[in-house]
């Protein structure tokens, strides 16, 4: 047999294997997407999903868990966009305030909004971003969170950024990324900066 026949056949033995996983994976129904892990990229994978969404002119919601630096560029993006609803997190939790039973509030009047959303079929992606730090720091109950997703129309996908993630989200998700912290430009000294970062 010549390489290029090798080559030939070892491609064929490949596509009949990718063609049969394709024909297996035949369901078609929303996805709990959780994107966890200590490196750089959750949130901003999750933003780049939703254009992918967009682009094919599905309806979108975020909901901003953590009010970290309020004019983010996916924020300026995004926010007038038809197809998108974009909600930040009342007086929300930041690393500024420390006030716990405020923090509660916000983060309940959040998942009021998120419960909403997880009713309503004419929704077909959901971001909570950074939805992770409310079970950590106890400021929502995961249960109610575990049921609402699981009774979620059946074609709305959503996706939950964090650090940390729950075990009982994890025990229903369909995808899990870990996004590994292998090297960050911030301790290299580099600040934060517009457009990277935020
Ligand atoms: P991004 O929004 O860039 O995708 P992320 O959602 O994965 O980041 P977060 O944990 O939400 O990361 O961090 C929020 C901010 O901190 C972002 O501005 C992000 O770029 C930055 N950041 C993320 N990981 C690190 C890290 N390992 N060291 C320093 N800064 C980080
Ligand atoms: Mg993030």
């Amino acid at each position: 047999m010549t390489e290029t026949d090798k080559y030939k056949s070892r491609m064929l033995a490949k596509k009949a294997v990718m063609d049969k996983k394709i024909a297996d994976a035949n369901e078609e129904r929303g996805v709990l997407i959780l994107l966890k892990g200590n490196g750089k990229g959750k949130s901003s994978s999750a933003f780049g999903t939703m254009a992918r969404s967009v682009g094919h002119g599905k309806k979108c919601a975020v909901i901003q868990f953590i009010k970290g630096r309020s004019e983010t560029g996916e924020y300026k993006f995004f926010k007038d966009h038809p197809m998108i609803d974009w909600h930040v997190m009342g007086h929300g939790f930041t690393w500024e305030t420390q006030d716990k039973q405020q923090d509660i509030e916000a983060a309940q009047k959040a998942w009021s909004v998120a419960q909403q959303l997880l009713q309503d079929d004419s929704y077909d992606m959901l971001v909570f971003d950074e939805m992770s730090y409310m079970f950590k720091y106890g400021y929502l109950d995961v249960e109610p969170v575990v049921a609402a997703l699981k009774s979620r129309p059946k074609f709305q996908n959503v996706i939950i950024t964090g650090r940390t993630m729950s075990v009982p989200l994890q025990d229903i998700a369909d995808t899990i990324s870990v996004v590994q912290d292998e090297r960050h430009a911030f301790r290299l000294g580099v600040k934060a900066q517009k457009g990277i970062e935020y």
